[in-house]
């Protein structure tokens, strides 16, 4: 069965990748918050807190298996034009073999850190005082209540980390990346395209899921597979053009090999 990926992607010139949550690192707050011997509500005033804690918690996990999976899937196709739309905010990508320059993630990065009210040019990598708080927390054991939240250089008001979630996010983060995906995308018309779609859901359906489907509907030679555990569901329209599988996207893909 794990066949079929590869017969697609070997039959066609363009493949277009999409990557949704069940292919994404959660890190469960529950886990630091226990580490701690802290809960929520010690947090209440200082939710930031923990979201730095998060962000530097994922650095250190384990996600071999997240990479391998990413490595399998570069290797099909590795040598095809390819193009890859991720929804996750994770940045395990960026530690697979495949190219920075063909990825696109408009959601944003747990990796970056911008200005809450969006001053131009505040996004910025995030590890150096990612791992400062961090370190008052863990280390030094500072109470909540002693830790100053980073600000913005230009106008003193709290970063925040750069993600679609944060209220205030930057849009200016994605475009550039976008756009060359736009570009790419118009160079697939009518072109023979396979559209692998791994593990979206319905939380921005406009941007994998729905956007798929409509490429796939409109280009006549394109074909669409759909690898997802919880939502494989395909339209009536796509009948003969797709294919789903109803599993998880890195159980699939560790098949593959
Ligand atoms: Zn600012």
């Amino acid at each position: 069965m794990n066949q079929k990926m590869q017969e697609l992607i070997s039959d066609s010139q363009f493949v277009l990748i999409g990557i949704g949550p069940e292919f994404g690192y959660q890190m469960d707050r529950q886990e630091i918050l226990k580490k701690l011997n802290m809960n929520m509500d010690d947090f209440s005033d200082y939710m930031w807190i923990l979201d730095y804690l998060v962000a530097e918690e994922q650095k250190r996990a384990d996600v071999s298996k997240y990479v391998s999976a990413y490595n399998h899937l570069y290797e099909m196709v590795k040598d095809k034009n390819y193009f890859i739309v991720t929804l996750n905010t994770d940045d395990i990508i960026y530690e697979s073999m495949f190219s920075r320059e063909k990825i696109t993630a408009p959601c944003g990065s747990i990796g970056r850190l911008q200005c809450s009210c969006g001053c131009e040019g505040s996004i910025q990598n995030a590890e150096e005082i990612v791992n400062s708080i961090a370190h008052q927390v863990w280390s030094e054991k500072r109470h909540l209540s002693e830790i100053e939240r980073p600000v913005c250089q230009t106008c003193g008001k709290p970063l925040i980390f750069h993600t679609v979630e944060q209220e205030g996010y930057m849009e200016a983060g994605y475009l550039k990346s976008w756009e060359k995906y736009r570009m790419w995308l118009t160079g697939t018309l009518n072109r023979k395209l396979c559209l692998l779609e791994l593990g979206t859901d319905f939380k921005f359906p406009s941007v994998v899921r729905w956007a798929f489907e409509k490429v796939a509907f409109l280009n006549e030679k394109a074909v669409l597979m759909r690898v997802c555990e919880k939502y494989p569901q395909l339209t009536e329209e796509l009948q003969g053009k797709a294919i789903s599988i109803k599993q998880n996207p890195l159980d699939y893909l560790r098949g593959t090999v």
